[in-house]
């Protein structure tokens, strides 16, 4: 760990050890702007391959993914840990989720089978787990569940993680690039 928790007059900060950058607060809503597929696709090919809009993509006409959000409550806070993440999507269920972008019915619709298309810091590969989508009012991303029998990540999402834990995993994504930036300044 490398962010310290301390006690302000102006409430509880955050300051990291190894650069002494402070976060006034917890960021707890993390994002990726593409699928992991998205950079299998060399460099000078994504133009012409890939078709990204906001919280959908479409790879070589024949790969869907959209976005959704992926939340771990943290059971000792009342908040959620959330990160937006991707998943695939089947070719029917992309054009359906298209067609009722703007429909109040489509909270009605059953669940979009996916594979994550993102990766969970500290959960290992999280690549490809087995997810359901499932829609939510006009206007939101869909709702993402892990269906991955086991998986430490489906098992934090159903029972919830401390904000011990959150708070590991926050430090983990927020400070694992510090080092090598004080590095490079030195
Ligand atoms: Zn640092």
């Amino acid at each position: 760990m490398k962010l310290k928790e301390l006690k302000t007059d102006k409430g509880t900060i955050y300051q990291c050890s190894c650069c002494g950058q402070v976060y006034d607060e917890l960021p707890l809503t993390f994002g990726n702007d593409f699928p992991d597929y998205y950079f299998s696709i060399p460099h000078s090919e994504r133009e012409a391959r890939i078709e990204i809009k906001e919280s959908l993509c479409v790879v070589d006409d024949k790969h869907f993914f959209h976005r959704g959000r992926l939340t771990l409550p943290i059971v000792d806070r009342g908040q959620d840990l959330v990160f937006n993440v991707w998943t695939s999507i089947s070719e029917d269920n992309f054009i359906k989720r298209n067609n009722l972008w703007n429909s109040s019915e489509r909270v009605n619709e059953d669940p979009y089978f996916g594979w994550l298309q993102t990766t969970i810091p500290t959960y290992g590969d999280t690549l490809n787990l087995k997810t359901i989508a499932i829609e939510n009012e006009a206007g939101l991303i869909p709702t993402i569940k892990m269906i991955e029998d086991n998986h430490p990540l489906t098992v934090d999402q159903k029972n919830g993680i401390t904000f011990d834990k959150a708070l590991k995993i926050v430090d983990f994504i927020l400070t694992s690039g510090h080092e090598r930036t004080a590095e490079k300044d030195q």
